[in-house]
C-alpha cells in the first residue's frame, strides 16, 4: 500500500489499489460513447450572461401573454356564444326586403356605426348608442317606379340603411344590424351583389327576432292590402313590378250584359272545385281567352277580377327575347301563390313565328311546342288560372285554344248600347235623361266605338255631361 500524506500530516489515506497512479483522478478519458461536457460550459455561459437571461425571460413572458390572449379570445368567443345570438337574413330570402323596408321606416331609431368608429372602440359605441334617436348616417336609396292607370310613371325613393353596422333599439332591446355585401358573388338575375344582414342581440332577448320579423312581414302585407301585386318574369323567377296597384273594382269595368258575371261565376266555381279535379286526377287549372279589339277593357277586367278574388297577377310576355322553353316551363310551374297567370297579346308572339326544323313554330325564344308543353305540363297541385288576351283570335293556332288549354272564350267587344249607357251613368251619376240622348247619338255615328274612347271623352268632360254630348262626333276620329 502506498501512503500519501494528505491534509493532516501523519493521517494515512488508503487508496484503491486498482487505480493506476498515472491517471489523473478528476477527468475520465474521452471515449466515443460519452459526449464531451460542453453543456456545462454552455449552461454556465448562458446563466452567467445577463443578455441571454433577459431574452429567455422575455420569451417566457411572450408565450405566457400569447396563451393568455388565446384564453381571452376563446373565452370571449364562448361568452359571445353564450350571451349573444345572431340571426342571418340572406338577400335571397323574402324577409330580406321586408326587413329593409321595416328598417327604413324605423330609421329614426337607427344609428350608424361605421368601420372606423367600431375600431375606435367602446367609447364610440357608447356615443353611437347615445345617438340612437338620430337618423342613420349611412343610407342607400331604393328607387321604385309606379305606373298609373293613365300610363304615367312616377318614381318613388325610399331610403334604407346602407351596408355597414347599425345599432337599433327595438322594444327596449339593442340590436346590432350588420349589412354586408359579398364582394364577388353577384345575383346574376338582378345584377346586384349578394348581401346578408346579420342581427345580433343578447341571448335572453332572442325572442325579439320573431316579433320583429312578424312586424316587418305584417307591415309588408299591409302595404299590399287592398292592392294587386303585378309580377313580371326576371330571369328564372317572378319579381314584383313596381309598387302594388290599388285594387280596381269590378263595377268600374263595364263589359257587355252578363259577360263579367259569367266569367266571375266560372272562376269562383273553379276555385271551389279542387276536390273534383283531384278525385279525377286532372291537373287543377283553367284557361280563359278574352278576345276583341284593343281598348275594350280586357286587361282592366282581369285586373279587377284579380282584385275581387284577392289574387295577384303574373304577366308573361312571350315575345321576350331571352325567354327559352326551359325558362317558360320553370316560370309556369313556379307562379307565386294566389296569382293569375296572364299571357297578354298572345297573337303578337305568333306573328313573329317562323317555321323551324324540328320544333315546329318558333316564337322569339320559345318554340310553339314549348309553349304548349308548358301550358299542359303545369304540375302544381295548386290551382292555376291562366288568362290569355288577343286582338286577333283568327291568328291563333287551333292547337293553342283547344279545350283543356282554353276552357272559356269570351268576346270583349267595342261598346254595346248597354255599355255606352252604363259608362255614361257611371261617370255622370243621376244624369239619366241625358244618357239616352248620348246613347242615340253614339249609335247614330255608325262606327264602332271602344270603351277606352268613351272613357277618354268622359274624362275630358269631367262633371260636364252636356259637353260630352256635344262632343260625341269626336268619337268618329280614330
Ligand atoms: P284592352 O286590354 O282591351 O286593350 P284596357 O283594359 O287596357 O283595354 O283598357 C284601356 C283603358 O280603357 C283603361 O284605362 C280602361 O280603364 C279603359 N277601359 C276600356 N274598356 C273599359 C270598360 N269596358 N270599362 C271601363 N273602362 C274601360
Amino acid at each position: 500500500p502506498v501512503e500519501i500524506a494528505a491534509g493532516v500530516a501523519g493521517a494515512p489515506v488508503a487508496l484503491p489499489t486498482d487505480i493506476p497512479m498515472s491517471t489523473p483522478p478528476a477527468t475520465p478519458p474521452p471515449s466515443a460513447s460519452t459526449p464531451p461536457q460542453h453543456g456545462n460550459f454552455l449552461s454556465n455561459f448562458l446563466s452567467s450572461n445577463p443578455y441571454f437571461t433577459a431574452g429567455f425571460g422575455l420569451m417566457g413572458l411572450g408565450v405566457g401573454l400569447a396563451a393568455a390572449r388565446q384564453i381571452l379570445v376563446r373565452g370571449s368567443n364562448m361568452l359571445y356564444r353564450q350571451l349573444l345570438v345572431d340571426l342571418e337574413i340572406p338577400s335571397k330570402d323574402k324577409s330580406y326586403a321586408w326587413f329593409l323596408e321595416w328598417m327604413a321606416r324605423e330609421s329614426v331609431a337607427v344609428s350608424s356605426l361605421t368601420k372606423s368608429e367600431s375600431a375606435k372602440g367602446l367609447k364610440n359605441r357608447f356615443l353611437a348608442l347615445r345617438n340612437l334617436y338620430s337618423s342613420s348616417h349611412h343610407l342607400s336609396v331604393q328607387t321604385t317606379y309606379k305606373q298609373h292607370d293613365n300610363g304615367s310613371v312616377s318614381a318613388n325613393f325610399s331610403l334604407v340603411p346602407g351596408p355597414g353596422k347599425h345599432i337599433l333599439r327595438y322594444r327596449g332591446t339593442y340590436i346590432q344590424v350588420n349589412r354586408e355585401r359579398s364582394g364577388r358573388l353577384m345575383d346574376l338575375t338582378s345584377g346586384t351583389p349578394f348581401e346578408t344582414i346579420t342581427l345580433t342581440t343578447l341571448y335572453r332577448d332572442r325572442g325579439v327576432f320573431r316579433t320583429l320579423l312578424q312586424e316587418a312581414n305584417s307591415m309588408a302585407l299591409k302595404m299590399q292590402e287592398g292592392k294587386t301585386v303585378m309580377y313580371v318574369s326576371w330571369g328564372p323567377e317572378w319579381r314584383p313590378f313596381g309598387q302594388p296597384r290599388r285594387k280596381r273594382s269590378l263595377q268600374s269595368v263595364i263589359l257587355d250584359r252578363g259577360v263579367s258575371e259569367r266569367i266571375c261565376v266560372d272562376v269562383k266555381d273553379f276555385l271551389h272545385s279542387g276536390k273534383w279535379y283531384a278525385d279525377r286526377g286532372i291537373p287543377y287549372r283553367r284557361g280563359y281567352l278574352l278576345y276583341g279589339p284593343p281598348g275594350s277593357g280586357k286587361s282592366s277586367f282581369i285586373q279587377a277580377l284579380a282584385g275581387d278574388l284577392d289574387y295577384n297577377i303574373c304577366i308573361l310576355n312571350l315575345s321576350e327575347q331571352n325567354l327559352t322553353d326551359d325558362r317558360l316551363n320553370h316560370l309556369m310551374n313556379h307562379i307565386p301563390e294566389r296569382s293569375i297567370l296572364l299571357l297578354e297579346d298572345i297573337d303578337a308572339a305568333f306573328n313573329k313565328r317562323e317555321q323551324s326544323d324540328e320544333s315546329g313554330y318558333k316564337l322569339s325564344g320559345v318554340t310553339f311546342s314549348g309553349l304548349l308543353n308548358a301550358l299542359d305540363g303545369v304540375t302544381s297541385s295548386e290551382e292555376r288560372i291562366i288568362f290569355m288576351t288577343t286582338n286577333h283570335p283568327e291568328k291563333l293556332d287551333p292547337a293553342l285554344i283547344r279545350p283543356g288549354r282554353v276552357d272559356v272564350r269570351e268576346l270583349i267587344d267595342n261598346a254595346s248600347e248597354y255599355q255606352i249607357r252604363n259608362m255614361f251613368l257611371r261617370f255622370y251619376e243621376g244624369a239619366d235623361g241625358l244618357s239616352e240622348k248620348f246613347v242615340t247619338k253614339v249609335i247614330e255615328l255608325g262606327v264602332p266605338v271602344s270603351t277606352a274612347q268613351l272613357q277618354g271623352l268622359f274624362v275630358y268632360n269631367k262633371n260636364a255631361p252636356e259637353k260630352a254630348l256635344e262632343m260625341v262626333s269626336y268619337l268618329k276620329s280614330p
